[in-house]
């Protein structure tokens, strides 16, 4: 087999920061600065190139223009390289993994985000460990010499997760993803142990192809004993709305209130979608268990099933996108596209 090559894609996060002398805030920084921290990259045997954002950012400034620049470096230089290492601030991570998975249609290398809690300058740093075992799932091949994972996953201390599943679950935890609904693609430890079974299985029918269509005119809605009445139907009347993702209780329930029905049901025949995804953590919307959840259904909420809220509003982001009529959009939202849940 020949040598890998992988191609790092940085964009920012904390990874790359340095302190702010003055303010001791931490900011992005360059590219080589990260690298120069991290010389045993040099003993894995592997051709690396690396692209830098040329302002990179804290992810928390992340939009679908940023993912457009993704796409579209990892479109122009599929054919150069076995894999792709996306470096990345963790904040919005899990968006980032979701919304590439939508937009790389037929993928079949590996696209593995990881970041960082502490800047990589730093002693104690879990940014070299994150980064060289990136780059090793990156270059990871089957005995068949196809890589070993063929989509997008965010790889983070002990665990790799597939990409649409990952939710940010702590804010200094090394372990700091998680995937609530869906087992890890690997475990690392002595040695990176896969999980095949979890891992992507598709047979990709044609060569990449790169969605860009982005429509940001979606919001969530995050139900909550008490809501307003009028800030609910202020929100479901915002001009352009074409989308919600309604955050519901447990199993998909929602207040049997003729205001909020009306305001759901209103909103729905003036050609809104309206998908329904659980606040819980863990477990999935089981649409018409309870009779305040079968209202919802029989209105035309769609159930998300056991979809994290990231992929949901990146999924309807990219299906506005499309220019689909709204049918199909609907329809695409009752199935998975690319593994990001699963229907009992
Ligand atoms: N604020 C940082 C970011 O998302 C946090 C991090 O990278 O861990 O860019």
């Amino acid at each position: 087999m020949t040598r890998p090559k992988i191609l790092i894609i940085y964009t920012g996060g904390t990874i790359g920061m340095i302190e702010d002398p003055t303010t001791h805030a931490l900011r992005p920084f360059d590219f080589s600065h990260l690298i120069e921290n991290v010389p045993k990259v040099k003993m894995l045997d592997y051709s690396i190139d690396n692209y830098q954002f040329k302002n990179p950012i804290d992810s928390s400034n992340m939009n679908f223009e940023h993912w457009r620049d993704i796409a579209s470096i990892i479109e122009r230089n599929y054919n150069l390289y076995d894999g792709f290492v996306v470096l990345h601030g963790t904040d919005t991570m899990a968006y980032t993994a979701s919304a590439l998975t939508f937009m790389l249609e037929n993928l079949d290398k590996p696209v593995i985000i990881t970041g960082s809690q502490l800047p990589i300058g730093e002693v104690r740093t879990d940014g070299e460990e994150n980064l060289i075992t990136a780059l090793q799932i990156a270059a990871s091949r089957r005995p068949d010499g196809r890589s070993t994972v063929r989509e997008v996953a965010i790889l983070f201390e002990d665990y790799l997760w597939r990409g649409c599943r990952a939710t940010k679950r702590s804010a200094d935890n090394f372990n700091a993803f998680q995937s609530n609904n869906y087992p890890a693609l690997a475990h690392v430890g002595l040695d990176i142990d896969y999980d095949y079974e979890a891992l992507a299985h598709k047979e990709t029918t044609g060569s990449l192809k790169v969605n860009y269509g982005m429509d940001p005119n979606v919001i969530e809605l995050t139900l909550n004993p008490g809501l307003n009445a009028s800030f609910l139907n202020h929100a479901l009347n915002a001009p352009g709305l074409k989308g919600v993702i309604l955050r519901s209780y447990g199993a998909g329930n929602a207040p049997d209130t003729e205001w909020f029905n009306k305001a759901l049901s209103e909103a729905i025949e003036r050609g809104i979608v309206i998908l329904n995804v659980t606040q819980c953590v863990h477990g999935p919307v089981r649409a018409g268990r309870y009779l305040a959840g079968e209202k919802l259904l029989d209105m035309g909420v769609i159930s998300g099933h056991d979809i994290t809220f990231e992929a949901a509003i990146t999924k309807m982001m990219h299906l506005f996108g499309q220019n689909i009529p709204i049918e199909e959009v609907r329809q695409k939202l009752t199935r998975p596209m690319a593994g990001e849940m699963t229907i009992r």
